[in-house]
């Protein structure tokens, strides 16, 4: 499974990130960790973006690319991965489309967790106190102040993501503001709606299929009207999912979910085997 986590600083992404690691078996990779690590380290990189980081700035495009170019390639990725803080602009997407093309990796879904702006102050505000107030330490750029700066910077060049993702019919948005475990219970319920859980499974079966001879070019355009006609349950389950955002963004992802072939009900399965008697009877009598 890969996916990237969208939403402002605060929304939640790292909490989620975390939850969706363990039950898929998938890496985590935050930018903004990494970037720390490199600063605590004082690696060439860490020196570079430290005094950045701190005011709350976007660090070089180059280095972050860098970053996740390299990470890309180590061998932990095979499971699948979720990018938290990155991209973060749409140059920062388009490079890392680039990135996958040239990995042959493919992106399954983009969440965005919508989140309160104020909501997201008042948050923060009561975290760092109650921190303070245990005698913990506060991350640098983690005071209102700073949010204030990263919450603009936000706005203006990560919020467009929003648009390119939905356009590619990527984008699945979760309301961000319900309590925890109903994120989590909601990311988890579109993801499986949209079948990116079950991506690993079918791939095999799905090169098995292949090998099969191809079905007569009638009979496929026949199966494409009946699933145009009617649309799998799943996939307007999730276009529920994407509250709030209907239309492209909530019809784009959850189209996967259609490229799993319905059921067979109760009544096609008995015609099938009517059918399939019969032609058993003709068979006897003729022999
Ligand atoms: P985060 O933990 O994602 O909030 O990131 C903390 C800080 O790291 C940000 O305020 C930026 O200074 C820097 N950073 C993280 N990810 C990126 C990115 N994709 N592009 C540029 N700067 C980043």
């Amino acid at each position: 499974m890969r996916l990237i986590l969208l939403g402002p600083p605060g929304a939640g992404k790292g909490t989620q990130a975390q939850r969706l690691i363990h039950k898929y078996n998938i890496v985590q990779l935050s930018t903004g960790e990494m970037l720390r690590a490199a600063v605590a380290a004082q690696t060439p990189v860490g020196l570079q973006a430290g005094e950045i980081m701190a005011g709350g700035g976007l660090v070089p495009d180059e280095i972050v690319i860098g970053i996740i170019s390299d990470r890309l390639d180590q061998p932990d990725m095979k499971n699948g991965f979720i990018l938290d803080g990155f991209p973060r602009t749409v140059p920062q997407a388009e490079a890392l489309d680039h990135l996958l093309r040239k990995k042959h990796i493919r992106l399954d879904a983009v969440i965005e967790l919508r989140v309160n702006e104020s909501a997201l102050l008042s948050r923060v505000e009561t975290r760092v106190a109650e921190m303070r107030a245990r005698g913990e330490e506060v991350r640098i750029d983690d005071t209102p102040e700073v949010l204030s700066n990263r919450l603009a910077s936000y706005r203006s060049l990560t919020e467009p993501l929003i648009h390119y993702y939905s356009e590619r019919r990527k984008l699945l948005t979760v309301d961000g503001m319900m309590p925890i475990e109903h994120v989590t219970h909601e990311i988890n319920r579109i993801l499986a709606a949209i079948g990116a859980v079950e991506a690993r499974a079918t791939r095999k079966p799905a090169k098995k299929a292949a090998r099969k001879p191809p079905r007569p070019a009638v009979k496929t355009a026949k199966v494409a009207k009946k699933a145009s006609r009617k649309p799998a349950k799943t996939a307007r389950k999730a276009g529920k999912a994407t509250s709030g955002r209907t239309g492209k963004a909530a019809r784009g992802p959850a189209k996967g979910s259609g490229k799993r072939p319905a059921k067979r009900g109760g009544k096609a399965a008995k015609k099938v085997t009517k059918k399939r008697a019969k032609a058993r009877g003709r068979l006897t009598k003729r022999s």
